[in-house]
């Protein structure tokens, strides 16, 4: 049973939103030093991750990395840690809380407590004149999850093992040497790379669409520290249908790295770890 609304309903639901993190105290990238350095960076290696399986790379800070599309249109789910300490990754929910729903060019993947501090920054995003559609949606989301085998069981039933939840394991896995078991709790929320969401404005229903990318198209990012990545390159292809089987089209995402002029990035350092002194008041 719905309850009665106050008498000062309307009112209240006409009080005006604050920003929660206002972006003007957040510490800003050199944008134009990193495109500086980045012009003149020599391409150090390259990775095809197959349709519906992923891959790890690696990417030394002050390096750069690019997801581009290949083939065809394709949705790609990104996670990363710190290359040598896996319990530093990235924080989805607090990187959404900074910078809103969608990533574009000049905002940051942040990783998670007690780390939080900046673990990529987008330098360049060829999908950027997407902006909002007229049903809300977007693109490079950092609302949705991972699709995964667990909620494809719950929703349909089925054992379906290309998930980019399981892709991501078996991925890391194989590039750490750890067990199935071990490897899947560093599994982590996800940037969806050219993926289009939103939610619904009448029910705020999470909604996706067929991705506006297309070959040759690219998201490339500043790598502020030591990264291990892993990309999966979803069963959902450009995700216009449905995910979690092998029924869409699926194609390739290339990855490649950069490596700057040893003498490039005069003045930058590799972020400190957060200030905060951990002590939670004792
Ligand atoms: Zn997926």
């Amino acid at each position: 049973m719905p309850f009665d609304p106050p008498a000062d309903a309307e009112a209240r639901r006409a009080v005006a939103p604050v920003i929660c993190y206002p972006p003007d105290t957040l510490p800003a990238p050199d944008l134009a030093l990193y495109l500086a350095t980045r012009a003149r960076a020599i391409k150090a290696a390259e990775i095809l991750v197959p349709p519906r399986e992923a891959a790890c790379f690696s990417v030394p800070a002050g390096h750069f990395f690019r997801i581009s599309s290949v083939e065809g249109p394709q949705v790609g789910d990104l996670n990363l840690w710190h290359a040598s300490t896996l319990d530093e990754r990235f924080y989805s929910g607090k990187t959404r809380a900074l910078h809103g729903t969608h990533l574009t060019t000049g905002q940051r993947m942040w990783s998670s407590f007690p780390h939080l501090r900046p673990m990529a920054t987008i330098v360049a995003d060829t999908l950027d004149w997407y902006g909002k559609d007229r049903f809300g949606g977007s693109v490079h989301d950092v609302i949705g999850t991972r699709c995964d085998p667990y909620t494809g069981n719950l929703l349909a039933g089925g054992q379906y093992h290309h998930c980019c939840h399981s892709n991501l394991t078996r991925a890391l896995a194989d590039q750490t040497g750890m067990s199935l078991a071990e490897a899947e709790p560093y599994v982590h929320d996800v940037l969806n790379v050219f993926m289009c969401t939103g939610f619904t404005r009448d029910t705020g229903q999470y909604f996706m669409k067929a991705s506006p990318v297309r070959p040759g198209d690219y998201l490339e990012f500043f790598a502020e520290i030591d990264l291990l990545g892993a990309l999966s390159a979803c069963p959902g292809g450009d995700c216009s249908t449905e995910h979690s089987s092998d029924a869409a089209p699926c194609y390739p995402l290339l990855i490649e790295t950069f490596a700057p002029d040893a003498t490039e990035l005069n003045g930058w350092q590799s972020p400190a770890l957060n200030r905060y002194d951990g002590s939670h008041g004792r």
